[in-house]
């Protein structure tokens, strides 16, 4: 039974299907830069869907959002600048930042001019993230910062860090924190680049030896740090959960380090006559659609007359199916001028679910081929054509990256105690941590 709302809501979409559709008719076209195309795609709007007018957005609903990514995509043009500018630097700075900060760094982000980087992890400060010790000291109109950074995901594209340091010591370590627009280039900055078993070197070590930062670009006020910080986590966990805006918006990277902004649009889209492979690299939107590639894989492979890995295969298409109603819930409510708690939480762990499971499924598919991976492209044809599963790598690509989701944006023990005190009001452990002087508190040596 189709209800009046899901009526709407379909007939919306449709409308805001047909609006970009003609948009792209008269807009797209491969022969011109990327850069160029980036421009046009960001002033439009159609970037960031996600944000408010004023910052370069449509102000629509998540899942309208992440209909606009797939009909670009359908289309057949280049897709939105991805990275983490535009999945958590945006938003966070569309709502705490001046409209100066946001018509400087928000504009350079939904037209591809600037990467940027999370410099949020250090080696002592994970889960516990407000015992960061990084420090920013005030000098005349800048901060010096000193400090190192982990773990940081595409550092080495980055021209710009949302960085959070410590600017005052003397208050509990929540209040005593500041978020910056950092520039990665300039002296004193190193990145070192950390690979994973996946043979991918996605993270990075950053250090910072007496940088500096200039006042304008102070993102939300001195030592409300700890707010801006929330809100990055929060398009994070919600962002990467419901596959709207992953980390990986298309092949072309933005920002001057990787210098694709100068080369033809067209050159980045994938042929239509070449099977869609995914990325391995993470990000919610390549596990946004794994129960129908699995359902696919498996048919291929004779693999869905098993009864487990049909029983598997459902319960993927379950947990996907409860993300998309959730996100229908929380439109319904943010229309109602509602918030249902815990959301973003939920999301980020049921993507953890998906991911896990689309590994044990995926290498139960695969059967014995499943203990090959290719670490290169030679070696990922010479995979391909010995298995004579095009997938293949894909699948063994995302098997060994699946222990990620479950800690990065917090980790999934974290999101359930997030939930447990904030959603159902369950009581905290017993500690000072949250009101002693982050000077007085102990330190690992
Ligand atoms: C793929 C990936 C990408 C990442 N990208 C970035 C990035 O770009 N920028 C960035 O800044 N960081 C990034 N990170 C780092 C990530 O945010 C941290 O790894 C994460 O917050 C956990 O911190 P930690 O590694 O220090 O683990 P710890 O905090 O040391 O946790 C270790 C274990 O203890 C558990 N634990 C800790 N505290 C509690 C508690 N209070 N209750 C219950 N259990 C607890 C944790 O759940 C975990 O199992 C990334 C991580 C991954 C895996």
């Amino acid at each position: 039974m189709t209800t009046t709302t899901d009526a709407n809501d379909a007939s919306s979409t449709t409308d805001l299907v047909d609006e970009l559709t003609a948009w792209l008719e008269t807009n797209w076209d491969p022969e011109i830069t990327v850069g160029e195309w980036w421009q046009r795609l960001g002033l439009a709007g159609w970037s960031a869907p996600l944000l408010p007018t004023h910052a370069y957005g449509r102000g629509l609903a998540r899942n309208d959002a992440v209909k606009v990514g797939e009909t670009i995509g359908d289309f057949g043009a280049l897709s939105a600048p991805g990275g983490l500018g535009l999945l958590l630097a945006a938003p966070t700075i569309a709502t705490h930042g001046t409209q100066e900060q946001i018509d400087l760094f928000v504009r350079e982000i939904v037209t591809g001019v600037k990467g940027w980087c999370q410099l949020f992890s250090e080696p002592g400060a994970g889960s516990d993230l407000a015992g960061l010790t990084c420090k920013a000291i005030e000098d005349g109109d800048e901060f010096v910062i000193t400090g190192q950074k982990v773990w940081t995901s595409l550092g080495q594209y980055a021209d710009l860090g949302m960085l959070i340091a410590r600017t005052n010591v003397e208050v509990p370590k929540h209040q005593g924190i500041s978020y910056f627009a950092f520039d990665m280039h300039q002296p004193g900055v190193e990145v070192r680049g950390l690979r994973e078993m996946t043979g991918h070197a996605m993270f990075n070590e950053v250090f910072m030896e007496e940088c500096r930062v200039h006042k304008d670009a102070l993102i939300g006020g001195l030592n409300n740090g700890w707010a801006v910080t929330n809100t990055t986590l929060m398009h994070e966990r919600s962002g990467l959960g419901s596959g709207g805006g992953s980390a990986h918006g298309g092949l072309a990277i933005p920002g001057a380090v990787a210098d694709n902004l100068g080369r033809r649009a067209g050159d980045f889209v994938r042929s239509t006559d070449k099977p869609k492979r995914r990325s391995s690299g993470g990000g919610g939107a390549a596990f946004g659609a794994s129960a129908k590639l699995f359902i696919d894989l498996a048919k291929g492979n004779g693999t869905v007359a098993d009864p487990t890995i049909r029983q598997d295969l459902m319960r993927l298409y379950t947990i996907g199916e409860l993300g998309r109603f959730n996100n229908l819930r929380v439109k319904a409510a943010k229309a109602a001028g509602k918030e249902i708690k815990g959301m973003p939480n939920i999301a980020k762990l049921s993507m953890s679910e998906m991911t896990r499971l689309s590994r044990d499924v995926g290498l139960a598919i695969l059967g014995a081929s499943g203990m090959l991976h290719a670490y290169t492209d030679d070696q990922r044809a010479a995979v391909d054509q010995a298995t004579g599963n095009p997938f293949g790598g894909m699948v063994t690509g995302m098997a060994l990256f699946a222990q990620g989701p479950s800690i990065y944006g917090g980790t999934d023990q974290i999101q359930k105690n997030i939930i447990g005190e904030r959603v159902l009001g369950l009581p905290k452990e017993a500690n000072t941590d949250k009101t002693a002087r982050f000077s007085e508190l102990p330190k690992n040596a």
